[in-house]
């Protein structure tokens, strides 16, 4: 058959768990937790099963979850989402960005994009006929260039995405970050896909700033989160996309032909799970001690953390260990050392190779102390 993507192989996500796997390597490559969720949102799924909602949801998702978000990102980002006109439950963020680059771009559309970007950002745009336009962040502090910007705007862009906190880097954008790409959006008339999934997962007391909170953005942007993320179960494969009537018009028109619905009993549970704030107000807290942990175990090694502001990745340099390059790198350590972590390139469309290595931290202490042990005497 032609390939539609004949340059795409695998995603490394699938390859470094496989060979962390095959190699008994401690997996700190693709972005899961590996401690137990709590146990009373798994009881609330198991209830709503037994009670019988086992059969399709409702195309945008379940109302009482809508309304539950609703109430949330009022009163975390002050803006006003209609529940049945504005917010659109998908299968996973993966899903609400395929299904909104499906819903706006055309054949020949450029769509902005900043790399090191996450894996199904160009492969979406390319499968709907549109144009990936890389610019990649600067280094090493991964912040977004807009003079480069505003030089790669041209009459057929349509789309700018934007990822805070960023995966792989852990960096965050700032709020002068988010008065330009409004000042860009509006005079070109660009839709804003702001890929939010680690908006909880925020550390050193800085604010997550969602294109919500300013309303001249809102009124051009989606804004993707996952609960996968928030409530450790990225295996749910459920988030939200947030977006004004007229965009979340369109953008269910593809999600009811990607998946129609998102799983019943799941959105149910979380429904109600949310209605308590203490299940997710802490988040933040909670990883950055796991980053913070992860950071003293590899203290002393030859590796260099870069900072880390924000999801659950940290970043970090191995220069002074190696100069292999760092998918050759990411594959010795697991299959010789045992550790196993992304090598930051591959999301790189240029393939830039700053040497650079992703762990997740998202672990129990145990899993990252052994961790730590093995990459100390590297
Ligand atoms: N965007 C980013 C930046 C991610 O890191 C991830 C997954 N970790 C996703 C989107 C996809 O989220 P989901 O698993 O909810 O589809
Ligand atoms: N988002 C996760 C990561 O960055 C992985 C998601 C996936 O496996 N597709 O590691």
């Amino acid at each position: 058959v032609q390939s539609r993507l004949p340059d795409i192989g695998t995603s490394i996500f699938a390859v470094m768990s496989k060979m962390a796997l095959e190699h008994g390597a401690i997996n700190l490559s693709q972005g899961f937790p590996d401690f137990a969720l709590d146990d009373t949102i798994i009881h609330l799924v198991h209830r709503y099963m037994m009670e019988g909602n086992n059969q399709y949801a409702p195309m945008p998702g379940v109302p009482a979850l809508r309304h539950i978000i609703a109430e949330v990102i009022m009163h975390t980002y002050g803006h006003k989402a209609d529940p049945e006109t504005g917010i659109t439950v998908t299968a996973g963020a993966t899903e609400g960005i395929f299904s909104c680059i499906s819903a706006f771009i055309n054949p020949g559309d450029e769509v902005i994009l900043f790399d090191p970007a996450y894996d199904s950002y160009d492969p979406a745009i390319r499968l709907n006929g549109g144009i990936p336009v890389q610019i990649n962040l600067r280094f090493p502090g991964f912040s977004i260039d807009w003079d480069e910007v505003k030089k790669k705007i041209t009459p057929r862009t349509r789309m700018i995405m934007v990822n805070t906190p960023h995966n792989p880097s852990g960096a965050v954008l700032q709020e002068e970050d988010l008065q330009e790409l409004e000042r860009l959006a509006l005079k070109h008339n660009l839709i804003v896909l702001s890929d939010e999934v680690y908006d909880r997962l925020i550390y050193d007391g800085i604010p997550h700033r969602s294109v919500l909170t300013r309303p001249g953005l809102a009124a051009q942007s989606v804004a993707i989160f996952s609960f996968g993320k928030t409530f450790h179960a990225t295996g749910w494969k459920t988030g939200y996309v947030v977006a004004p009537e007229n965009l979340t018009r369109e953008i269910r028109k593809t999600h009811q032909f990607i998946v129609f619905a998102v799983n019943t009993p799941v959105q149910m549970a979380l429904a109600e799970y949310m209605k308590n704030p203490d299940h997710y107000r802490n988040l933040g807290n909670f990883y950055q001690r796991k980053r913070d942990f992860f950071l003293e175990q590899i203290r002393g090694s030859s590796f260099e953390p870069l900072p880390c502001h924000g999801s659950y990745f940290q970043v970090v340099s191995y220069r002074n260990i190696a100069s292999t390059g760092d998918v050759g790198m990411a594959e010795t350590l697991t299959k010789k050392f045992k550790v196993a972590a992304i090598p930051v390139s591959v999301f790189y469309q240029d393939k830039t190779d700053n040497r650079l290595l992703r762990f997740c931290f998202a672990k129990k202490e145990e899993t990252l102390a052994k961790a730590g042990e093995i990459l100390k005497k590297i």
